[in-house]
């Protein structure tokens, strides 16, 4: 197995309030988790502060989001300035439903990839293929766009997390396969190596996101690419401590 140290997040999108948030970090705080694992939760903006609170220091706090520029006239937006004031240490970047839903480009998350590292926050890259695309055999093409308009504006890969996120996989249930998955996954360091670096495609973490719970997390994470998970639905649910410790 590679030395990349496993790395989880959890995707709380826009659910949660004061008290199942309370729950959830209580249920985090009191779990044995594996101390080889980076855990990251990315929090809705509003409550980054209440959960960064209530958390351990060992475990990161994420934006799901955030904008290109530092400060000025962009109503509703959130930088990676404000984030890292508030304790959060991390942004997730080009989610698919960022993609699909708030239609942000490829080149756009890239800008935000690349404003969010130079002001020290580390990123976890999303990136992913619809199911159309995956039925038309473009699986390996689309994930090569996605990744050239993040490589054309990062310099520096030490405080990127790529996340291999098939968008059929999202929220419906529907995991990919170890085998699938690993395929994407090896596809990704082979484009690393060939278009960035080789110390890149050998250090970078990719994580795998699609439907992860408990129950699935133990056989993926025993492929030699996967190295960690972006969790949504299982990362609101006591679970997401098995899938924390998937290594372990
Ligand atoms: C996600 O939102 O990044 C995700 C993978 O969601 P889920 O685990 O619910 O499929």
């Amino acid at each position: 197995m590679a030395n990349r140290r496993f790395c989880v997040g959890g995707n709380w999108k826009m659910n949660g309030d004061q008290k199942s948030i309370a729950e959830i970090c209580k249920v985090l705080s009191d779990a044995a988790l594996d101390a080889n694992t980076e855990v990251v939760i990315g929090c809705p903006a509003i409550y980054l502060m209440y959960a960064r609170n209530l958390l351990p220091c060992n475990i990161g706090v994420a934006g799901q989001n955030a904008y290109k520029v530092a400060k000025g006239a962009f109503t509703g937006e959130i930088s990676p300035a404000m984030l890292k004031d508030i304790g959060a240490e991390w942004v997730i970047l080009g989610h698919s439903e960022r993609r699909a839903i708030f239609k942000e480009t490829d080149e756009l998350i890239a800008e935000k990839a690349e404003h969010a590292l130079a002001e020290g926050l580390k990123i976890i890259a999303c990136i992913g293929e619809t199911l159309e695309e995956r039925e038309a055999g473009k699986t390996n093409d689309v994930v090569a766009r996605q990744m050239c308009a993040y490589a054309k504006k990062i310099r520096d890969w030490t405080n990127v997390v790529v996340a291999y996120e098939p968008v059929w996989a999202i929220g419906t249930g529907k995991t990919a396969t170890p085998e699938q998955a690993q395929e994407v996954h090896a596809y990704l360091r082979k484009w690393l190596e060939e278009n960035v670096s080789k110390e890149v495609s050998a250090s970078l973490r990719i994580q795998y996101g699609g439907s992860v719970t408990g129950a699935n997390a133990k056989e993926l994470a025993k492929k030699p690419d996967i190295d960690g998970f972006l969790v949504g639905g299982a990362s609101l649910k006591p679970e997401f401590v098995d899938i924390i410790n998937a290594r372990k």
